[in-house]
Parts: C-alpha cells; structure tokens; sequence
C-alpha cells in the first residue's frame, strides 16, 4: 500500500484512493495545507497510482510501471518547480506544458504533471494554463502543490479539485526525525514539538542556528547582561544571516526562462539585481518571523509550565529546567512585547532596533 507512506493525512489519502478505485479522475487536483506535511509525497503517490498497471486502487510499487516511476524514469510522470533567482513558473515554462498535452501519453493511461508550489505560477502563466487545465487535449492529470492557495487565480482553483491536507502529530514529526536523520530523541522531540506538525520547518529547526542563537539570547538575558550589547551582538548574526542568504541565492540557477517582461529592459541584469533583492528580503522576513516564533514558544512555555507543572505541554522539552520563571518576572508583559515586535517587523520598522527594544523588555 503505497498511499499509506504518507503518514497522519487520513482524510486527504481517503479522498485520493477513492478517486483512483472509482476510476473518475479529474484533470486538475489540487493539494493545499501547510509546508512539510506530505503533499508532494501525496502527488508522486497519486502519479504512481493513477498509471499503477495492477488496478488495485493504490500503487502496487512492482510492476514496470511503478519501478519506472520510482527511478524517475516514467517518461508521462513530469515534475515541476519554481526555476531561477525569483523561484517563479513562467509562461515559458506552461507553455511547454500546453504543447506537451497536446500528444497522447507515452506509455501510461495518463500523463501527470506535478506541480510543485504552484503559487509560484506567476498571473499571466496561470493565464495561459487556464484553458489546458480545465479541457487538456490528451489524458493529463494536473497535481497543483502549493500551501499558498489563495495566491492561485480563483479561474485556476476552481477548475481542480481540492484536496486539503493538515498538520502532522508531534510524534510522527519526531519519529520521522530520529528514524530518518538520527536526530537526538531530545532535540528532536522539542524541535517536533516546536515545528508546529511540519516536517520541513522541524528539520529547519534542527539544521539552523536559530534556535540555539534564541536559547542563547534567553539565557543572557537571564544572568543580567546589558539588553543593548545583546542586542548588537544579534544583529550581528542577522547580518551574517542575511550575507549567507545573499550568498546563496546569487548562486542559484540563472533565470534564462524569466524571459517574459515585454520591452527592451528584460536583460540588462538590472531585473536579475531586482530578483535577487527580492528573494532575499522575503527569506529574511520569514527568517525573523521564525525568531519572534522561537522566543514566543519559550515564554509560553514557561507560562505554561508554571502553571500546570505538565512537561508534556510544554514545546522546549529538551530545556524543562530552565523553564522555571525567574521571581518577580512579568511574564505576560514580555509575551506582550512578542506582540508588539511582530507587528512592527510587519510594518518594516528597523529590525535592528525592534529586536533591541524587544529584548529590554524581555530582559528582567
Ligand atoms: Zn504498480
């Protein structure tokens, strides 16, 4: 049974096997929820199924068909994905897509296109993949990705259907991280439990040095050390952050299929310059957030912990001892301040001095 790999999504799963055992597919599904919950998986399960050649309403993961589709070599399973420094879907790219139904399938009673992070389709390439999706001119299966539905064009939603995925539990998170990344059992409970049901975001947690640069931040407050000297040495690392990002997305693939903006001032690296920039603020805006998140989730916790005195409801179950308030502290007034600095990053405030602010009011 190769849809049960896809673990804690019952209802979702479900819906899936009862579209292939009933044989009524249609040619556009979408998988929406949140990122790192089982939704790709979910699709390639689906692609294996749908061209299964032993007709038992799941994959059977044996026969030619299947194997082919295993080692990537199903010639009518296609995967797509955002491509070059802004991470978009084209027009360029849909309309290959459109070209491409335009033949019968290879060998399979369907071609399945994969979609991944289909938000990612800018307005006009959803546009030209409006009329293919809704009537594909050969037997094609779209599965649409994404955990940004709302910033599909309605005309695309609706044409699939929906198929909505939810959280993981902590333990399937954590177990996944121990069994398949031999993750330590404490550190991998607490990062389950902090990433909130989404594998991604768990192994995030685990690979970055973001928690342990918040847990430090924490403990200095604690023994008394100057908020703004915290605060300098933070914002330090957030530019060594920003210059890793920056890095890294300079070096990413080059955008020659974002050859789409009319006129003459496509190429002349200014738009490449732009791109760049852009992706970069993105990824640090969500890189704060996660802080902000991090430092919330501790002064929960030890809420929460001085309170009901219960571990297991606590996500920093890795640092249970360090959980015990410090007397006099007003902890309701530092999640307050969590509050505040989230807002303001919304509004872009300078994230240097919201942080610094941030942490004279969690200090004492
Ligand atoms: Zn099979």
């Amino acid at each position: 049974m190769s849809f049960s790999r896809v673990q804690d999504q019952a209802v979702a799963m479900r819906l899936l096997s009862s579209i292939i055992r009933k044989g009524r597919i249609p040619s556009g599904l979408l998988l929406w929820g949140p990122d790192g919950v089982g939704k790709r998986l979910a699709a390639f399960e689906m692609a294996k199924a749908v061209n299964c050649l032993d007709l038992q309403g799941d994959a059977c993961d044996t026969c030619l068909s299947c194997r082919k589709a295993i080692s990537g070599n199903h010639p009518d399973i296609k995967m797509v994905a955002p491509a070059g420094k802004a991470r978009l879907i084209v027009v360029k790219t849909v309309d290959d897509i459109n070209e491409t139904t335009a033949f019968r399938p290879f060998e399979g009673r369907r071609r399945i296109f994969i979609i991944e992070e289909a938000d990612r389709m800018n307005e006009a390439a959803q546009n030209h993949f409006l009329k293919t999706l809704e009537e594909p001119a050969s037997p094609t299966l779209f599965v649409l990705v994404t955990s940004h539905p709302r910033a599909l064009l309605p005309t695309v939603r609706s044409r699939c259907q929906s198929v909505r995925f939810g959280s993981l539990r902590v333990e399937t998170v954590a177990d996944l991280l121990v069994r398949q990344r031999g993750v330590d059992p404490a550190i991998a409970g607490a990062a389950a439990a902090l990433s909130q049901g989404q594998m991604s975001r768990a192994l995030d947690l685990v690979e970055s040095d973001r928690r342990k640069m918040v847990l430090e931040v924490i403990d200095r407050l604690r023994r008394g050390e100057d908020p703004l000297l915290v605060g300098e040495w933070f914002s330090a690392y957030l530019q060594k952050v920003e210059a890793a990002i920056t890095a890294a997305v300079k070096a990413g693939p080059d955008t020659d299929d974002d050859t789409e903006t009319s006129g003459e001032e496509s190429r002349d690296g200014r738009r490449g310059k732009e791109e760049v920039e852009a992706e970069v603020a993105g990824r640090m805006r969500k890189e704060r957030y996660e802080l902000v998140y991090l430092f919330q989730a501790w002064y929960r916790d030890v809420l929460v912990y001085a309170t009901t005195g219960d571990a297991s409801r606590v996500m920093n179950r890795d640092r249970i001892s360090d959980l015990t308030p410090a007397p006099g502290a007003n902890h309701a007034a530092k999640l307050e301040a969590l509050d505040t600095a989230w807002l303001y990053l919304e509004r872009n405030l300078n994230p240097g001095r919201v942080f610094r602010d941030l942490f004279f009011a969690l200090a004492g």
